[in-house]
């Protein structure tokens, strides 16, 4: 039985990794000419991330993190234990790419897929090397990102929103990592600052088509205007996927919207839905069925953990681009109260954001109104 992986991003390859492992013919067909670049990425990950997949790319690990509001002072959370790294996320995608290689997997790189069709195999069109070439498999993985052309292909619906993330590299080192928030940040998302390999990353995210003025906002902000190394930009896909499967096709990490809708982060959810869609398809490769029922197993096994986030993530979203300045800077107010601040220290889970909601109005009732009817949602 072969295999083939559309997109040699870190989920592509964690599951290429897993299937090569198991026994399986698996082709990786990657359009970019080197894997890691460019990056579009900010690199920050949940200890979760760096533990699944053993990564040596580490660049810092965080207990602490500043949340400038809109109006007031900024707020200083310092957990008990690390709740964030830093990774080098060029190095990151070498090293997956590495472990799928040495698993096994052939991996083709310049190899742009065209197209797909499906007629008891699945056949893909690439051209590689300015030539037109096909391949037939039992079984394509579409790990595509964010404009999934398998997505697109078999008439799966795609993304609620997308945002555009858009981030620089700055000469000047910063020691924590920050979060800027603030309509003169971004009207629906939020400004970042973080160490990088070679000084820092200043980022924001935004879906009203103006990310780079308000990334040069944020760079002024900062007093960084003259120490930019270089810029990068990408998509972030939002919203939870109702189909992920067809006949002999899984879709999974970006193509397939697994990003959390309150960060954008995409590596944790792209990476655990990987393991569920590499342990289906290992299992219907075995059983020589991979018939769109069969794989259905992959999608409601994703859908009621990193789904059910997800919506929860798009409600929660709902909320905060409702808010205005003075809202936030009230909330953000709040949670300098000891006690409250102490349950976002030690509750807090940069991969599941809404397991705060309950603990987090409990300590503080208040709240409440800010969130308005919507709330119930997110329980
Ligand atoms: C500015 C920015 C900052 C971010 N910061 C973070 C962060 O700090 N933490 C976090 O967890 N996430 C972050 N994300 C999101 C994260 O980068 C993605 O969720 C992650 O890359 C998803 O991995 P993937 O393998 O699914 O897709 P990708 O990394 O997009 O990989 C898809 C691959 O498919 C290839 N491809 C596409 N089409 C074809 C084709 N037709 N044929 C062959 N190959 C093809 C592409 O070249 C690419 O290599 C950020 C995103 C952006 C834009």
């Amino acid at each position: 039985m072969e295999v083939a992986v559309v997109g040699g991003g870190p989920v592509g390859m964690w599951v290429a990794k897993q299937i090569a492992e198991a026994g399986f013919e698996t082709t990786v067909l990657e359009e970019d000419r080197k894997i890691g670049r460019p990056v579009r990425c900010a690199g920050l990950v949940s200890p979760r991330v760096v533990s699944k997949t053993d990564t040596d790319s580490t660049i810092m690990k965080a207990s602490k993190a500043i949340i400038h509001p809109p109006q007031g002072d900024p707020l200083v959370l310092e957990a008990p234990e690390e709740k964030a790294y830093v990774i080098d996320r060029g190095r990151f995608d070498r090293e997956m790419a590495e472990k799928a290689s040495n698993a096994g997997a052939h991996i083709e790189l310049d190899a742009k897929v065209l197209d797909t069709v499906f007629s008891s195999r699945r056949k893909l069109r690439y051209q590689q090397d300015g030539k037109e070439k096909q391949i037939l498999s039992d079984l394509v993985i579409g790990a595509d990102g964010p404009h999934s052309i398998m997505r697109k292909m078999t008439s799966m619906p795609g993304p609620k929103e997308l945002l555009v993330g858009v981030q620089a590299i700055v000469a000047e080192d910063v020691k924590d990592i920050s979060i800027f928030l603030g309509n003169d940040v971004s009207p629906d998302f939020f400004g970042y600052e973080l160490p990088h390999t070679s000084g820092s990353l200043v980022g924001v995210g935004s879906s009203d088509g103006h990310a780079y003025e308000h990334l040069k906002r944020l760079i002024k902000r900062r007093g960084f205007e003259n120490d930019i190394l270089g810029y990068s930009a990408g998509t972030i896909p939002l919203g939870r996927m109702k189909e992920s499967v067809r006949d002999g096709l899984m879709l999974v990490g970006d193509a397939s919207c697994q990003v959390k809708p309150l960060s954008g982060g995409g590596l944790y959810p792209g990476l655990h839905s990987a393991d569920i869609c590499a342990e289906v398809a290992i299992s219907a490769l075995e059983d020589n069925d991979t018939s769109k029922e069969r794989l259905q197993e992959y999608h409601d096994r994703w859908q009621s953990d990193i789904g059910s986030e997800i919506s929860k993530g798009m409600w929660m979203r709902r909320i905060f681009k409702n808010m205005s300045d003075e809202d936030l800077s009230k909330i953000l107010g709040s949670l300098k109260d000891e006690k409250v601040k102490r349950v976002v220290e030690i509750v807090g889970d940069i991969d599941y954001p809404s397991t705060l909601a309950k603990p987090v109005l409990k300590a503080s009732p208040k709240l409440i109104k800010f969130a308005g009817p919507m709330i119930k949602n997110i329980f």
